[in-house]
């Protein structure tokens, strides 16, 4: 098979195996660093699922409706999707991405979001709004894996692109000599409308994480999105963590 200089030099990089189990990854598939049993494990998320944060719902529960931990976040986003369960191989491509910086992953992020149908479709014809680093972390990291998402969301799903309306304010990481309440309040005040951005009262605003966690920061980023003119937010994450 034909293969460019790049890609060669690409795999004497980092040579094929797979990143959860390290098992040789052989053919040039769709999941170029995951082997075909740690995709099998993978769980997509489908219907019914919560309608935050986009955790399924297990058995007899047949409509979407929020999970009990959601009822207590209340949100001020709309709606929120999410991809997979984030553990095995979803997870390790994540923490690939953020804390050893393997970019590469990023093709694998892209081959589990292709075959997201339900994520994919949500984001459609929406300005997708990658959740900030503050700019310490983003030079400390070199890329903000936010972005990137939503750059590949962009890339499948029609009608949208990506719009870096957000920017952080307030470097929250640092922040480790305050409890968590104090923390939780100065998330509120983390984020603020990048300079020379204004929002537009007629378009779907998406914010787009690698991760949803408790939601505290999505919310805090959709109400500085709401509080500044936009009318409809919604929130899609790759991995219900
Ligand atoms: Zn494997
Ligand atoms: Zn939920």
């Amino acid at each position: 098979m034909f293969k460019t200089q790049v890609e060669n030099a690409i795999d004497l990089l980092y040579p094929r195996s797979c990143v959860q189990c390290g098992d040789a990854v052989e053919e040039r598939g769709p999941f170029p660093h995951l082997c075909p049993p740690c995709v099998r494990r993978i769980h997509w998320v489908r219907s019914p699922a919560c309608t935050v944060c986009g955790y399924p719902f297990f058995g007899a529960i047949e409509a979407d409706r929020e999970c009990p931990h959601c009822i207590l976040l209340r949100p001020v986003f709309g709606s929120g999707r999410t991809a997979v369960l984030l553990k095995g191989a979803a997870r390790e491509l994540v923490h690939g991405i953020k804390y050893r910086r393997e970019i590469h992953l990023l093709r694998d992020v892209r081959a589990v979001l292709e075959r997201a149908k339900e994520l994919v479709e949500f984001t459609a014809g929406a300005a997708l709004v990658p959740v900030p680093l503050h700019p310490r972390k983003r030079r400390e990291r070199g890329f903000n894996q936010s972005r990137l998402l939503a750059e590949v969301l962009a890339s499948l799903s029609p009608g949208g692109g990506v719009e870096e309306v957000l920017c952080r304010t307030l470097d929250t990481e640092t922040q480790t000599r305050f409890d968590r309440g104090e923390r939780l309040r100065n998330l509120k005040n983390a984020f603020a409308i990048s300079p020379d951005f204004s929002l537009s009262k007629r378009k779907r605003y998406v914010l787009v994480d690698d991760v949803f966690t408790t939601g505290a920061t999505l919310n805090s980023c959709a109400k500085v999105l709401r509080s500044n003119g936009a009318k409809r937010v919604d929130v899609a994450t790759f991995g219900h963590g």
